[in-house]
């Protein structure tokens, strides 16, 4: 294979570029191993969620500068605010192409409800989770109903429930909760503990036996203006189905994102793939680039796991493998690799100083810092120091920012998937 991009790693930055890169004509291939962590996340996409110290961000946009002054080595400042707008937009207008349209509120976090009844600041999110209309209901104190399907395990609505009561903005609202149950004929099981929300969205976007949930909704809902259900209405039939469920019971449903596997970012996930393939890019899935050779400061070529003899070419390569959790770094005792290219990763060299003994520390984890260091057009460096010329890195695998505690990890990943694209564009 000889294309013009080779991206390493499948996940939402790696995709972003890689649209972003066959749209403007170039030939590229993504290759990428397993699952990436949109599967395993909220489905929404987080700019820049809270102040160090949990205080949260209302509005990113007005905050970015400062941001960016105040962290000079985080993945933002490399590119700025103006990419950062632009990114987000593009990542919005390209999976609305497929027909999955996301909510921003102008220029401002939203915040939705998590499956514990808290309130987490975003700034894009699916409409099925937050839009326009949820917004307006919201602030007229409405009945609300929280809904569960009956033995689905992954999903409590009393918890829910309680602890929105415990949120000012809700405790002067009726909230009440209950379980629909589906028909054993959707189901084919007896015990429907056994399904998780990947189950029951294939069994929603079958479409079949909707008014008869619409019916169990109404009733569990009584005089409640709004429903709350998990995410679970389909993978892809969910704006239909959802739109069929709002007009038979006359409420205002949302969803609720779930423990993983993640439903909504199964969608994004689906709807990049998919833009990715219509612009004519190649995904390769299931394969591990196990090693990229370097010659004169440059990639020469890459192996993977399946194909260790042939030599797979480009004339740009991306770096996109996550961080940890998707093994773009790899944890031994006493320190941390990234394992393709052998990059120089930042990190600290005592392991006892790379957690908090407090798991839910304020300042968070100094792990989340960890990541390969870049020049400021996201190329990084050799283990002798030396810049490799024609590799990026872009998103979970980049160093110098912390996209639990900031409340910055989509917003990472998407707007340097599109830098990343933007730098090989400015030079083929
Ligand atoms: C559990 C979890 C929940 C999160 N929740 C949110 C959230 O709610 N909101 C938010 O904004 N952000 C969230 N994030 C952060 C955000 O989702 C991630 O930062 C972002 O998805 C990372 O995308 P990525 O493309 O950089 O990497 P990943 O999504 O990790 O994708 C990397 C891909 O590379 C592949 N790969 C790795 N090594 C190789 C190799 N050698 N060869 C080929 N392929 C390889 C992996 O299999 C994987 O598919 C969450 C992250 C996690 C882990």
């Amino acid at each position: 294979m000889n294309v013009d991009c080779i991206i390493i790693g499948g996940g939402i930055s790696g995709l972003t570029c890689g649209i972003r890169c066959a749209e403007n004509g170039l030939s590229c291939a993504i290759i990428s191993a397993g699952m990436n962590a949109l599967h395993f996340s909220s489905g929404s996409i987080d700019l820049l969620g809270f102040h160090p110290g949990k205080n949260i961000v209302f509005s990113p946009f007005d905050e970015l500068n400062d941001f960016i002054h105040s962290h000079p080595r985080h993945p933002y400042s490399k590119y700025g605010r103006n990419v950062i707008e632009m990114a987000l937009s593009y990542f919005g207008d390209q999976v609305n192409l497929k027909g999955l349209e996301l909510f921003s509120n102008k220029q401002n976090n939203h915040f939705h409800v998590t499956s514990l009844g808290t309130l987490k600041p975003s700034f894009l999110s699916q409409k099925s989770v937050f839009n326009q209309h949820i917004m307006e209901a919201f602030q007229n104190n409405p009945g609300i109903a929280i809904i569960n399907m009956e033995g689905f395990r992954d999903f409590y609505p009393e918890v829910v429930a309680s602890n929105l009561k415990k949120n000012s903005l809700f405790n002067r609202c009726k909230i009440v909760t209950g379980s629909i149950q589906l028909p054993d004929s959707m189901t084919g099981l007896k015990n429907n503990c056994n399904l998780r929300s990947i189950d029951i969205s294939r069994i929603f976007d079958m479409g079949s036996h909707i008014d008869e949930i619409a019916d169990q909704i109404k009733k569990i809902a009584g005089n409640s203006k709004i429903a709350g259900i998990p995410a679970f209405l389909g993978i892809y039939n969910s704006g239909n189905i959802l739109s069929r469920l709002c007009d038979l019971t006359g409420l205002f449903i949302y969803e609720i994102p779930t423990l993983p596997p993640s439903i909504l970012g199964m969608r994004l996930d689906n709807a990049l793939k998919s833009r990715f393939a219509d612009l004519g890019g190649v995904y390769i899935a299931g394969d591990r680039v196990k090693k990229g050779y370097i010659k004169n400061n440059r990639v020469d070529y890459i192996i993977t796991q399946n194909n260790p003899d042939t030599h797979l070419t480009g004339t740009f390569y991306v770096l996109a493998t996550g961080s940890f959790f998707s093994g773009g770094m790899i944890s031994e005792s006493e320190s941390i690799k990234e394992p393709v290219f052998d990059l120089i990763v930042e990190y600290t060299k005592n392991r006892k100083t790379w957690y908090s003994h407090d798991f839910f520390h304020p300042a968070g984890h100094p792990f989340f810092n960890f990541g390969v260091n870049t020049n400021d057009q996201l190329n990084p460096f050799d283990n002798s120091g030396k810049t490799i010329k024609n590799l990026y890195c872009s998103g979970a695998i980049l160093s110098h920012y912390d996209p639990v505690t900031e409340g910055t990890g989509g917003g990472v990943a998407v707007s340097s998937g599109y830098y990343a694209a933007d730098r090989i564009l400015n030079h083929s």
